[in-house]
């Protein structure tokens, strides 16, 4: 690709958050990250700033995520296995039992979704990541969390938990009886782990004025699920209870703080992208949470293949957010898990 032609594709990926893409802001200075709110105006400016200086800030976020590698010494009980898999996803294991939350690993790219092309669940990607699910727990239904539900609950036969929007998925794929469509914090139980769903929101990455794909998933034929068509539906904040520890899952960067009851969790799997269109979203969220760790994710471009080298999503500022949380809880170490690898 030459010069000319990379510059109009790294344009359009600035354009991006119109089209969907989590996009967050570089902070010119570490003080002022997280506080500002910025108004539509100012989201272009900041997207065109990240742009000029995007590969010094892709060095300064590798950087980061090198320093904020999970500990050698795991914070984990004995016996409780966290693996990232990408985007907001992740596996949980703990006694022969196996939970995902919001796994996608077929990652279309960027072209397919410009061009609302269809494209179907790999199931060579998801025999090659997912080794066993009994449960998948859904936060909300755009294709960067959804579009491989329907696959995983075929293959290994297993139920979903989450939205009116994932069950009409499930139905559009021919698998309606294995949604599960969830109760606002009631308790459900898999195996040795219990978990709730807490009304949760998206972030407004349309400038801060809109959520991207928002509504209903009302799709009427699997043959026509563009990636747009992949609708937002309920979005939901996941606790979950096992080997005595509370994690807490929140995959797009906003919350109700009021609908929050799962105060001081061990572990906050922080989703950071589209944080800067939340304001004040992680001195809010840590308030609510007061987790004793955080794990930052979706932070990584998601356009890539899942098993080609890692790059970041378009100004996520892991660096930025490291600082933020640094700010909201001094003392909470905050960590990243390498993509694949078990923990
Ligand atoms: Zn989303």
């Amino acid at each position: 690709m030459g010069a000319g032609s990379e510059s109009k594709w790294r344009i359009a990926k600035a354009l991006a958050p119109l089209v969907h893409n989590h996009v967050v802001r570089r902070p010119r200075s570490p003080a002022s990250a997280g506080s500002l709110h910025l108004g539509p105006l100012g989201h272009l400016a900041a997207g065109a700033a990240y742009l000029a200086t995007a590969r010094r800030q892709q060095r300064s976020d590798q950087t980061t995520a090198t320093q904020l590698a999970w500990p050698t010494v795991s914070p984990l009980p004995p016996g409780l296995e966290l693996t990232w898999i990408g985007t907001a996803g992740f596996r949980i294991a703990y006694q022969g039992t196996v939970i995902w939350i919001d796994p996608y690993v077929t990652r279309l790219s960027f072209g397919s979704l410009v061009r609302r092309r269809i494209v179907p669940p790999s199931a060579d990607a998801v025999a090659r990541w997912i080794d066993r699910a009994d449960a998948v727990l859904v936060g909300h239904t755009h294709f960067d969390h959804a579009l491989d539900v329907p696959e995983i609950a075929r293959r290994f036969g297993c139920p979903v938990y989450g939205s009116t929007s994932l069950a009409h998925l499930m139905q559009l794929h021919g698998l309606a009886e294995r949604a599960v469509v969830v109760e606002p914090r009631r308790s459900y139980e898999v195996g040795p782990f219990r978990f709730h769903f807490v009304p949760s929101v998206h972030s407004k990455l349309q400038l801060g004025l809109g959520i991207p794909y928002s509504g209903e998933l009302t799709c009427d034929h699997v043959d026509e699920l563009i990636p747009q068509a992949y609708k937002c539906g309920q979005v939901w904040g996941i606790a979950i209870e096992v080997a005595g520890w509370r994690l807490y899952h929140q995959g797009s960067a906003d919350l109700l703080e009021d609908e929050i009851v799962d105060r001081g969790v061990d572990a906050f799997l922080c989703g950071i992208s589209g944080r800067r269109f939340t304001p004040r979203y992680v001195e809010r969220v840590v308030r609510a949470l007061d987790p004793k760790l955080i794990v930052a994710t979706h932070f990584d471009d998601f356009f890539r293949p899942l098993d080609a080298p890692s790059q970041f999503s378009f100004n996520v500022n892991l660096t930025g957010f490291a600082d933020e949380a640094h700010r909201a809880a001094r003392d909470v170490p905050v960590h990243t898990l390498e993509v694949g690898k078990r923990v």
